[in-house]
Order: structure tokens, then sequence, then C-alpha cells
């Protein structure tokens, strides 16, 4: 007999398990399918030998109330830990040293990191006229054409790298930052755009990334998945194996491995875009074929734990980015025992450097040795570290982060499309609507209120589960 439910939900990640949240609190029945033993995708934290690792995220960004909002509800608000006001400090690196990216006007005009030229190119930002609408730009190009290049090389470039582990020349604008694509197209110039922009997030109460807290728990970032797992109770499933799903007369019916039927006439699927096409779900081959398409680097995550202080340059900052132009061989580096407080044994420093990216894939795929000795060998040359670290921790993500490429507009349309022809199905995740843990959220929002209209305007009441 095939239990009932209001939506099925495939994928027990962060926009899984919100949505899903969201759902429940509507009063209406989920069921979470999670394929892996544990959630949280891509959150994933432990602790080892005294030092509390980030394997994914390692920091998320306060921009929207909705977190505040969750942490509450969760009870796990007691449980956050702001970071230390010294990760403000963010570093680039020119020419093999570590320079503080400007916070202040004054700063701005002393820092070594942009040369005089470059200064004063950025006086013609508001001159600038918009692009022709009739094309997508790239990032590489909207930033040259504005701001000039060597901000496009020492500043987006490596900010790209730590945000995506993309390359700005394949990044679309208008997709991956739909916000600075919007400060032109509105106000004709970034500069007299944030200017309005700063004025009217005031009155919404939204963060602007570059203000806004940065946040973390305790026992590392996978509390909030945990909690969320917490609240929904028996409506979350781990070691799923979906065997089928097919259309019935009136929604969805999906089949485990286990020999358990489900069925609702709402399903979401919130697994990640690169995973779509191998889930038993023949009606969605078109779909499959265009989520397959979409570009995911892969990225080697790799910690270093200290028993003792490192030696080198004084750690007063979030950590430091590498940009292209520097050829080093890793992205950057996160100087986690600074950002947060007790995530060492008392007097160690625990740091996270990220390896490969689109801009050197396959530095990401070498074995764990060679990866730790490629650490080591760059925080050596770029900050003076002395000693060895008493541990080491390794993740490599194959598929760590979806491009939203130039032409990303064509993937979003076919989605919509998808969705509109296939009543009652569903697809979220970190390649719609952006891949920070504060986008998922806030878009899982807006997807429960999609879930529960169409639920409603089909005069399907709320089940129970049988
Ligand atoms: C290395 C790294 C660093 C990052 N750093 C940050 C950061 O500092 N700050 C930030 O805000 N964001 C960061 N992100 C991005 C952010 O963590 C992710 O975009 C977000 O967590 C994605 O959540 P999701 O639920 O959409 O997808 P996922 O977390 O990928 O979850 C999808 C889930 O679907 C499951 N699944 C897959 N196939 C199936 C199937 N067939 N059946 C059922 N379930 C299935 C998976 O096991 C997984 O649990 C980082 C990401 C990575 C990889």
């Amino acid at each position: 007999m095939p239990s009932h439910t209001d939506a099925i939900i495939l994928g027990g990640g962060i926009s899984g398990l919100t949505t899903g949240f969201y759902l429940a609190e509507k009063g209406l029945c989920v069921r979470i399918l999670e394929k892996s033993s544990r959630v949280g995708g891509s959150i994933r934290s432990e602790r080892r030998d005294g030092f509390l690792i980030e394997f994914g995220p390692n920091t998320v960004l306060d921009t929207t109330p909705l977190l505040g909002e969750l942490f509450q509800k969760l009870g796990i608000a007691s449980e956050r830990v702001d970071a230390s006001p010294q990760a403000k400090n963010r570093y680039i690196v020119r020419d093999g040293k570590l320079h503080a990216l400007p916070t202040s006007p004054l700063a701005f005009l002393k820092t070594p990191l942009f040369s005089t030229t470059a200064k004063l190119r950025l006086l013609l930002e508001p001159f600038i006229s918009r692009a022709p609408e009739d094309r997508e730009e790239s990032l590489a190009d909207f930033v040259t054409r504005r701001i000039g290049p060597e901000f496009l090389d020492y500043a987006i470039n490596p900010f790209v790298a730590g945000v995506y582990a993309g390359d700005p020349a394949h990044l679309g604008v208008q997709s991956a930052f739909p916000k600075l694509h919007a400060l032109e197209g509105e106000h004709g110039s970034l500069i007299r755009g944030a200017i309005f922009s700063a004025r009217q997030r005031k009155k919404s109460g939204e963060s602007p990334k570059n203000r806004a807290a940065m946040l973390g728990f305790q026992n590392g970032l996978q509390t909030f998945p945990d909690a969320l797992q917490r609240a929904l109770g028996d409506s979350v499933s781990t070691t799923c194996v979906l065997r089928s799903v097919s259309r019935t007369a009136s929604g969805f019916s999906v089949t485990l491995e286990s020999g358990e039927i489900l069925e609702a006439p709402a399903l979401l699927s919130t697994v990640p875009a690169h995973s779509f096409a191998s889930l038993p779900i023949e009606f969605a081959q078109p779909l499959a074929t265009t989520l397959d398409a979409i570009i995911h680097p892969p990225v080697a995550m790799v910690f270093m734990g200290f028993d003792k202080p490192p030696g080198g340059i004084e750690r007063d900052g979030f950590g430091f980015l590498v940009p292209a132009k520097e050829k080093r061989q890793i992205l950057g580096c996160i100087w986690s025992s600074t950002v947060f407080d007790d995530r060492t044994p008392p007097g160690g420093a625990g740091l996270t450097a990220f390896v490969g990216g689109s801009r050197q894939p396959d530095l990401a795929r070498l074995d764990d040795t060679g990866l730790a000795a490629l650490v080591l060998d760059e925080l050596r040359a770029l900050m003076g570290i002395t000693a060895t670290p008493s541990l080491v921790a390794v993740q490599k993500w194959e598929k760590a982060i979806p491009q939203y490429q130039v032409g990303y507009g064509r993937t979003m349309d076919a989605i919509s499309r998808f969705e509109n022809a296939t009543p009652g199905f569903f697809v979220a995740g970190n390649f719609r609507g952006g891949i920070s843990v504060p986008d998922c959220v806030k878009q899982s929002r807006a997807m429960a209120d999609r879930i529960s209209d169409f639920l409603q305007s089909h005069s399907l009441p709320k089940t129970h589960r049988q």
C-alpha cells in the first residue's frame, strides 16, 4: 500500500530541509528522501583531535532575517557564533605578498594593491555608458568595461575564486551577479547604484554582503541541518535509494529500493544539478540533459591543524585570496582559528586552504599526500609558516559549485518550462537562485509558498500519512 503525503522532497541538503520545514510549518505533510546516511549535503562539520573542521562552507553571511528566525524556531540561536571582528580584514596576494583589502577611502588611496592609474580609472566609472541589452556580458568583460582591467585581476578574479571557485571570463554577470548587473541597468553606474541600494536596504532590513555578520555555530555549520532534521522528525529518511518515479492521475509515485511506495500531488527535487540525470525519472529526461550540462569544477579543501602557533605572519583576518595572475597553486586560505574561537586545542591554530576550481582543476584531483605537500609549500611561501601540522584533513568535492555561466538564463528558462509542463513537479537547489546558504534558504521559503499555493489552487486537501 502506498503512503500518501502532500509533498515528496528529494535531497536532504539545506535546500530540501528548509523547504520541508517551511511546508511543515504551513501544516502540510512532507517526506524528505536523502540518499546518503547524513543530512546537510555540502554542509559538513566534524571535530577531530580537538580541531573543528568545516569540510564545505566555513561561514554563512547573515544577509536575510530568515536565518535568525529559523535559528530561533529550531532552538539553536544560542549556539550561533559570530566571526571575530578581525575577520573583517581580508588579504589579497600581489607580487607574492599579502596586502590588506582597503576598507576605507583613505586606505584605498594608500594601498599598494592597486596602481595609481587603476585608482584614477575608477573615477571614470559613473561616466561609462551602459552595455547594449541584447547580449549577456561575462563578468570579466563587465568589470573591465566599468572599472578597468586591474580591478578585474586583483579584486574580482580572486573574489570569484573564493565564492564560485570560478573564472570571471566565463561567469555571466547577469546570472552570477544579478544585483551588480541591476546596478548598471537601473542607475547607469555601480557607484551611484551602490549609494541608492544602501538606502533601500536600510528600509528593508536586508544586509549587504560586505557588511553582513558572518556566522557559524559552536559545533560547526552542521548544527543547522541537524536541527532541521530533528524538527522534521520521521519526515526525513536517510540512506534512501530511489527505484522509480512515475506520474499518477493525482500527482507522483516514488518507489524506494526498500519497496516502500510514496504518493503525493507535489514532488520537489533539490538534488544537485549534476545528480539530477541519475534520478530514475524518465519523464524528466529533457531537463536532466540541461542540468547535466551545468559545469561544476572540482575543489579540494585542505585543513591543517597546528598544536602550537605555526609561525609566520600575524593571522589577523579572515584569510587571503590568490589572483590567477600570481600563478600560485592554491585559490586561497581561511584563517579558521582567527575567524572563530574554540576551533583548536588551546594555543593551536587551524588553516583551511582551497585548491583547484576552474583555474586548476587537475590540482584538486591530486592524492591527499600531494595536496597536503602543495598547500604546506604555498603557506610557507606566502605566510612564512614554519611548523608542521599535527593534523591534516582533506575533502575533495569533484563537482563543487555550479557555474552560472554566460547564457545561464537559458538553463533557468528550461527549468521553468519543464515545471509549467509538469504541474506539481518543482526544481530547486543551489543552481537556481544563488549558491550561498542564505540564498538557498531564501529560495526555499519562496518554493514552500509556491508548493502550498499549487496544492491550494488544485483544491488538494492536506493529507495525513497512512
Ligand atoms: C567547498 C564548498 C565551500 C562552500 N562555501 C560556502 C560558504 O562559505 N558560504 C556559503 O554560504 N555557501 C558555501 N558553499 C555553497 C553552499 O554550501 C551550497 O551551495 C549549499 O549548501 C547547497 O545546498 P543544497 O541543499 O542546494 O545542495 P546540497 O548541499 O548539494 O544537497 C543536495 C542533497 O541531495 C542529496 N542527493 C543527491 N542525489 C540524491 C538522490 N538520488 N536521492 C536523494 N538525495 C540525493 C545529496 O546527498 C545532498 O544531501 C560552499 C560549497 C562548497 C562545496
